[in-house]
């Protein structure tokens, strides 16, 4: 060991630390860009991966222990895509790296007898003519970007499955995104038995045996299809052929954890970088991906029906002002109609959100939310209308004072949820069943109780966003939506349009089989705007809603990214937030929002204050993001730490 040969190598080696994590080693051969290696670091031994040969550095190196690849797995693609990646979310490499591959996978090796998929019989449907013209005119070998726009149940899935048998056809590997709470057990099965074999699942709720023989398993190409939520798009192969993200709106595609990466705009940068198409499916596009596609960056598709013409729910609004509110939850127009539902041997399905989030204010008179009079987002209140803060300007009101009506008396709208699954639990005795992310944790228990509503045994389904997703139960007829003003009035910019998404998502579980469905939503304000989109073309939602952004400045019209400062001290951390905002300000190329104090103001006993960084153009943001790193660097004492979090989705 440690002999000094002149005819050592040096080479590059990333791990996955939380810093940019390039270091060099020593080596007695060059190897190929993208093989893992196994290096001494501090008194561990880590894997990580080789980035090419360097000159002899002035520094003495410590030498490569082993090469764990006999075949390339990273590919220079792959490592090109997590620079593009840490530099876009302007994250240090290794911390990237680290985020997207466990180190228990970056560590692991290729299992000796993989296990081939099971194959079944392939049953095999024909496509609409409408699916088939879709399918037909997405062609595989190049990169291109299309939005397949189509309510729920209108055969997106038989779009995909498609485009993925000519993918295989062409020995070509595809890659299949969900988000993690869609992967159920009906739609694996359902790509099983259209394809005739098992898909590799990839998620977090596996076991990690299992995970780590499924990463191999499509690494390999032993598996054509691999299956799962945001992590899979990382699981290297050479033979990628096709992408699919479906439900490509969904929230939680952007991870929050380092590096804060959004999982749609990632899948569409990836197939660009490894030239394959990338298809992504919404019933409810995000209001960026309809910019792409009307700005023919992303080429629109839409299936305009429901398979086998299923008709679409009617939406009623149920006016709270006027009704009488049974167990303080409850309008007695949708307890009745539940009951005739229940009566007539039908299903329903209850959705509430209980995010314990601080929650906004309405007033008594005229049921709109208290606004910020800077921002044009409602403000948070923190006990009553006389504190209440924005929380992306941080301008104090109190005593409020309704700009639209001049009424003084404000309620928040945020409380109670427990309380809806307790009344009804009371009134329905063992006819409710009940989902939640706070009573089910596993595959296996959602699966228990959908089963039971499957069968029968209950005929009310309540529960939160998870009841939203992808469940196909065609005697449902009834939906409910207890809380939906809410939702829309958070402190954040998209609250319109995450409940625009959220009652369409919701509506589609209704009247799926031969009966109509019927969409109750309980609000205290049935005039505002948004309202009445529920009801409308959804072209007319998207066109509202980014008229809208536009003019207020935000995404897509506008770059956005949010900082958040933490430390321990409150005023220490305030000062260097402020310090960086001025300075960020004084550049005159991006508008500065903040620094404020952060919704959720302390967590773990550490302060936590935000700002908000808006530029006309992506490099205008670029260079303030990097001009803040600068900034906190030099500043930076304690633990204090800084985010960076662009084109953010959440601002608590
Ligand atoms: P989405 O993915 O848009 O929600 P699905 O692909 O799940 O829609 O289709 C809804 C239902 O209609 C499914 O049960 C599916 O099998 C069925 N379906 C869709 N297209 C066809 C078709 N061409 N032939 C037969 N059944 C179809
Ligand atoms: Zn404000």
């Amino acid at each position: 060991m440690g002999s000094n040969n002149n005819n050592d190598i040096y080479l590059q080696v990333l791990l996955p630390v939380p810093t940019e994590g390039i270091y060099t080693y020593k080596y007695i051969t060059d190897v190929a860009i993208g093989v893992r290696a196994s290096v001494p670091f501090g008194t561990r031994t880590m894997t990580g991966i080789c980035l090419g040969v360097v000159k002899k550095p002035d520094f003495e190196c410590k030498e490569i222990i082993n090469i764990l690849d006999k075949e390339l797995l990273f590919s220079g693609v792959w490592l090109d895509f997590l620079r593009r990646l840490a530099d876009y979310y302007i994250s240090p490499l290794g911390l990237a790296l680290f985020g997207v591959i466990s180190k228990k996978l970056l560590d692991s090796a290729c299992p000796q007898n993989l296990t081939p998929p099971k194959t079944v019989k392939q049953e095999r449907i024909e496509l609409s003519a409408e699916q088939q013209e879709i399918a037909a005119s997405i062609s595989l070998g190049s990169y291109s970007a299309h939005l397949l726009d189509g309510i729920t149940g209108s055969g997106k899935t038989e779009v995909y499955v498609s485009i993925i048998e000519r993918a295989l056809a062409e020995g070509k590997q595809a890659l299949y995104i969900v988000p993690e709470i869609a992967l159920t057990p009906q739609l694996i099965d359902r790509l099983k038995h259209r394809l005739g074999f098992d898909p590799a699942l990839y998620h977090s709720k596996m076991s990690s045996k299992k995970r780590l023989e499924n990463f191999w398993s499509f690494a390999s190409g032993q598996s054509m299809l691999l299956l799962g939520a945001r992590s899979a798009l990382f699981v290297p192969s050479s033979n990628i052929g096709l992408i699919i993200v479906d439900e490509e709106h969904e929230n939680t595609f952007k991870q929050e954890e380092m590096p804060p990466y959004n999982l749609r705009d990632m899948a569409v940068l990836y197939a660009s970088m490894l030239n394959v198409p990338v298809v992504l499916g919404s019933a409810t596009p995000q209001a960026e991906s309809m910019d792409n596609a009307l700005s023919g960056k992303y080429k629109l598709h839409k299936l305009r029906s429901r398979y086998a013409s299923a008709a679409m729910p009617e939406i009623t609004l149920v006016d709270m002002k006027r009704e009488t509110l049974l167990g303080g939850v409850l309008a007695e127009s949708v307890y009745d109609k539940l009951q005739q539902v229940l009566e007539r041997g039908e299903q329903a399905i209850l959705f509430l959100n209980r995010k314990g989030y601080a929650t906004s204010l309405f007033c008594k008179q005229c049921g709109k939310p208290f606004e910020c009079l800077n921002c044009s987002v409602p403000v948070a209140s923190f006990k009553s209308s006389s504190d209440c803060v924005c929380h992306y300007c941080g301008e104090h009101y109190s005593n409020i004072t309704c700009p639209h009506c001049g009424g003084k008396e404000f309620f928040d709208a945020g409380a109670g949820t427990e309380r809806v699954e307790e009344f009804l639990e009371d009134m329905f005795p063992a006819d409710v069943v009940r989902i939640d992310t706070g009573k089910i944790t596993t595959i296996k228990q959602l699966d228990e109780a959908l089963d039971k509503f499957n069968r029968k045994e209950a005929h009310i389904l309540v529960g939160t966003q998870m009841v939203a997703k992808g469940l196909h139960f065609p005697n449902i007829t009834f939906v409910g939506i207890l809380g939906l003003d809410n939702i829309i009035s958070l402190p954040d910019y998209r609250a319109s349009e995450r409940a625009y998404q959220l009652v369409m998502q919701v509506s589609g579980r209704a009247g799926r089989g031969d009966s109509k469905g019927n969409v109750y939503i309980q609000t205290y304000m049935p005039d505002n705007q948004l309202y009445q989109y529920f009801m409308q073309d959804s072209a007319n939602f998207y066109e509202y809603e980014l008229a809208r952004r536009q003019k207020l400045g935000y995404p897509p019209y506008m770059k956005l990214a949010r900082i958040v400062w933490t430390y321990t001290d409150a005023s220490a951390i305030k000062n260097v937030a402020d310090s960086i905002a001025s300075a960020l300000r004084a550049t005159g190329n991006v508008e500065v929002l903040g620094a404020a104090p952060a919704v959720v103001f302390k967590i773990k006993n550490r302060y936590r204050f935000s700002l908000l960084v808006r530029a006309k153009t992506h490099n205008a943001l670029k260079l303030a993001l990097l001009n803040a790193v600068e900034l906190f660097s030099k500043q930076k004492h304690g633990s204090m730490d800084m985010r960076i979090d662009r084109d953010p989705n959440y601002f608590m």
